[in-house]
């Protein structure tokens, strides 16, 4: 198929290769300008105090609020709080049943052998935490000084070191806005580990494995040098960071930040790279709520190399992610206003990711927007 010169801005209907999950992406530039009269995002209230009573996440307050006397209340905490979830997901050791009966628990339900292998499942045991920003409730990471965004970058690696050792895998997120389901507008993120290794991650390290193994070089880091050579899609970058809209991402204004340099884990992370992706996460966040002119909305999740299998040594393991390169996603709903988000129903559901503006046409918007905090423009630097 040819382009031709008058659809070089918006190319036709195309699919790009995902090389760090191995699937393909579905490009459909233009149908974002298609009629809508589908459902409108109510844009989130103004969160003007930075202290609300009722919260169950600022200082001081209970966290069951309203529910018992006996929920636990918040210490009356002044940087970054990490508690264990009260309703968590996933607990330490393989429970009973729920009303506490210690059942025999098998791996694969009683039934036929010939059955029995479209039937599995497999115990998993895991922790869950909730990580408070800081104790202002109407404060978000891009508002937070210097210092605040340091301290809640730490907490972010000191989890890592802590629950990398015993888990196989440690989750850390944040759903950022009603739109992307964050039940509460406290800043706050949080942290699932499970003994298991989820799909995602699974991907993305059988991937850069193979890359590895092939070429014997990271396979995000050949990535990094070839964005930052075609330039087309970096939205922002320091001397150790990069943030791009993935050539293969899927919602509109998605992207990824990574490392400049070897860094396989949080775990790894030293005084220096903690201080350039504070000003980077600044960069991008700020460029993010700058877009549609709303607290723009999200999930985020970092990845980087996994924890021991069962039974492995974290040394043995440690020295077998020489593939993995750290890498955090961003992926936020909104397509065209505050109002207008992008829904992965139907085609997507059913056959695979589709997206409605190029990567390039995203990239652009957002670079416009990346400003450091001197107020300069934070342009990629040119080779
Ligand atoms: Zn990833």
């Amino acid at each position: 198929m040819t382009t031709t010169a008058s659809s070089a801005s918006a190319p036709g209907a195309h699919r790009r290769f995902d090389a760090l999950r191995g699937r393909w992406v579905l490009v459909s530039a233009g149908r974002d300008r298609r009629p809508w009269s589908g459902q409108a995002e109510v844009a989130a209230p103004d969160v003007a105090a930075p202290y609300d009573p009722t919260c169950p996440l600022c200082p001081g307050n209970p966290r069951g609020a309203g529910l018992d006397d006996a929920a636990p209340r918040n210490p009356d905490y002044s940087g970054p709080y990490v508690f264990t979830n009260d309703f968590p997901a996933l607990r330490p050791a393989t429970c009973p049943d729920d009303d506490g009966a210690a059942t025999a628990w098998a791996e694969t339900p009683p039934g036929p052998a010939a059955v029995e292998s479209l039937l599995r499942r497999e115990p998993v045991a895991g922790e869950c935490r909730v990580v408070c920003f800081g104790p202002r409730h109407d404060q978000h990471l891009a508002a937070m000084p210097d210092d605040a965004l340091a301290a809640v970058v730490d907490t972010w690696v000191a989890q890592t070191r802590e629950l990398t050792a015993r888990w196989r895998w440690v989750q850390i997120f944040e759903n950022r806005g009603a739109a992307m389901g964050a039940s509460n507008p406290h800043p706050h993120g949080q942290i699932w580990a499970s003994s298991a290794l989820p799909d995602e991650p699974a991907a993305e390290d059988t991937h850069q494995r193979d890359y590895w193994r092939q070429h014997g070089r990271r396979l995000l880091a050949d990535y990094a040098a070839t964005e930052q050579a075609a330039d087309e899609r970096v939205v922002a970058a320091n001397d150790d960071w990069l943030v791009v809209v993935p050539y293969w991402a899927v919602w509109p204004f998605e992207t990824m930040l990574l490392p400049l340099r070897p860094v396989a884990s949080l775990a790894d992370l030293d005084t220096s790279l903690r201080d350039s992706l504070v000003a980077i996460l600044r960069t991008l966040l700020t460029a993010y709520d700058g877009l549609f002119g709303v607290p723009f909305p999200y999930s985020m999740g970092w990845h980087g190399a996994p924890g021991p299998v069962d039974g492995g040594s974290a040394t043995a393991d440690l020295a077998d992610s020489e593939h993995w390169q750290l890498h955090a996603h961003y992926y936020p709903p909104l397509l065209r206003s505050a109002s207008v988000r992008k829904f992965l129903v139907g085609y997507e559901m059913l056959a695979g990711p589709q997206r409605d503006i190029t990567p390039e046409q995203a990239a652009s918007r957002l670079r416009a927007l990346a400003i450091d905090a001197s107020g300069a423009a934070v342009r990629p630097a040119t080779s």
